[in-house]
């Protein structure tokens, strides 16, 4: 985290929704408001906090005073939210009280700004959406972190940030009590998931439980941390034209990603040599893409984040018996179109590709993308595919109905014990050796037993 001290949060709407609708992605002001609040909210105090729009052409004013968050109006010539936040940014560098200033956006005029600021001892941090977050603003920020993975991550902790304090006394499920004696589930108020968390859950819910409730923060990885940038890398090459996507360009997009990531430092603790190796290992998969993929495909969509709301299909009910009125989240790595109109779900994985039969059996992650893809895009899907980056393969899936309201049965499980369940308990496994909690685990030393696989020849728990 950046400081300790106040903090002044400057959002320039426009340029983050437009951002976003670039990416054919609509996300309410209200989710923008709350997700930067808690997030701004991490680097101290707020003592200013302002989000710029002509908000005659954009909604969202009531959410972000409902957050606490003022809505000004910054007029309707061009740039004319550019120079009120960079007018505000100055005045908030003349309060003592604040150290940390946010600049929620991607435009490079605020570069000057951000340096400014910065020469004056406090800390800058830049917030952009990616496609559109200027190089040069990014170089001069002491942090930076791209919206759509604030908006990820803050849906994996359930809208809270790392390290976010304490939690409200509804939640304190394990200790508490309900009205009448019964002991409360600490995931009972929950309606929105991750696949990723049920996946947790689903492989700990001891792990889900400090993850997700408690919001115990964890060091960052490496394994987290070069599988993300592989896959922003690909994002990027096929955002491309066909005739741009190069393997220098590839190769670019990772090292840019990683020079820019300033967990890294965290990740390898200033280990250059095992910094090297794994961005060799991390180059050498984008090879094994580059020369085994297709690079003609022409995506229908890229980085695909998505929110569906479970609702009943006529009579038949929810799909896989899903309690209606929850909500799904995940990120799709890309969609591409098929000669007969249907959909093909693509997704990356840079560890070892299981046999087809064990994804459909037991993970969710098929049946839950394949049923949000349908769901939001109103468009049949024909295929999911994992693309294997450890040796170039592809492997295709094509589940029955059977299969997939088998598998959403399971989700319907899982959110029952999330539900349910007052004590998450510890659940032994061979992904412990990864887990961030171990030293805290009550089964620590049945956890120890598992070892790590050498590194590169094992799936990544990611
Ligand atoms: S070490 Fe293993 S059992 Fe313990 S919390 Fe982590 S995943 Fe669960």
């Amino acid at each position: 985290m950046a400081g300790t001290g106040g903090c002044a949060l400057f959002i320039d709407h426009e340029n983050v929704t437009v951002s976003l609708r670039d990416q054919r992605r609509e996300v309410a002001p209200a989710r923008l408001a709350s997700v930067f609040k808690v997030w701004a909210e991490t680097h101290g105090r707020l003592i200013m906090a302002e989000s710029f729009a002509n908000w005659t052409r954009f909604t969202g004013q009531a959410d972000y005073d409902r957050f606490g968050i003022t809505p000004v109006f910054a007029g309707e010539a061009k740039n004319a939210a550019d120079i009120r936040m960079a007018t505000r940014a100055y005045e908030a560098n003349e309060n003592p009280a604040v150290k940390t200033i946010i600049l929620v956006t991607g435009d490079r005029d605020l570069k000057a700004v951000a340096q400014k600021i910065r020469q004056t001892g406090r800390v800058v941090v830049v917030w952009a959406v990616s496609s559109t977050a200027a190089g040069q603003l990014k170089g001069v920020a002491d942090e930076f972190e791209t919206v759509e993975d604030l908006l990820l991550d803050a849906d994996r902790k359930g809208g809270r940030p790392p390290g976010g304090g304490p939690r409200p006394a509804a939640e304190e499920g394990v200790a508490a009590t309900g009205g009448h004696g019964t002991a409360k589930a600490p995931g009972q108020d929950k309606r929105r998931f991750s696949v990723s968390e049920l996946k947790a859950y689903e492989q700990c819910p001891r792990r889900w439980y400090l993850q997700y409730i408690r919001n115990v923060r964890t060091p960052p990885t490496h394994e987290g941390f070069v599988g993300q940038h592989i896959h922003h890398a690909l994002r990027d090459l096929m955002l491309k034209p066909p005739e741009e996507r190069t393997l220098e360009f590839l190769c670019e997009r990772l090292r840019t990603h990683w020079r820019d990531d300033r967990r890294g430092r965290e990740c390898f603790q200033k280990d250059r040599e095992f910094e090297r190796k794994c961005g060799e290992r991390a180059i050498g998969l984008l090879e094994n893409f580059y020369l085994g993929a297709d690079l003609k495909a022409q995506p229908k969509q890229v980085e695909l984040f998505l929110d569906w709301t479970v609702a009943p299909r006529g009579s038949s009910g929810t799909p896989g018996g899903l309690p209606a009125g929850v909500t799904l989240t995940g990120k799709i790595d890309r969609i591409d179109g098929a000669p007969d109109g249907r959909l093909i779900i693509i997704d990356y994985k840079t560890g070892r590709l299981q046999p087809s039969d064990e994804y459909l059996r037991q993970d969710i992650q098929v049946a839950v993308y394949w049923t949000m893809v349908e769901e939001t895009q109103k468009t049949p899907v024909g295929a999911f595919k994992f693309l294997g980056l450890a040796e170039y393969r592809e492997l295709e899936m094509r589940p029955s109905p059977d299969d997939l309201g088998a598998a959403l049965g399971r989700v319907t499980q899982i959110i029952g014990r999330i539900h349910t369940d007052p004590d998450p308990q510890p659940k032994v496994g061979p992904l412990c050796p990864w887990c961030g909690h171990l030293d805290g685990c009550p089964d620590k030393d049945k956890a120890s037993s598992f070892k790590k696989a050498p590194e590169g020849s094992d799936d990544l728990p990611f």
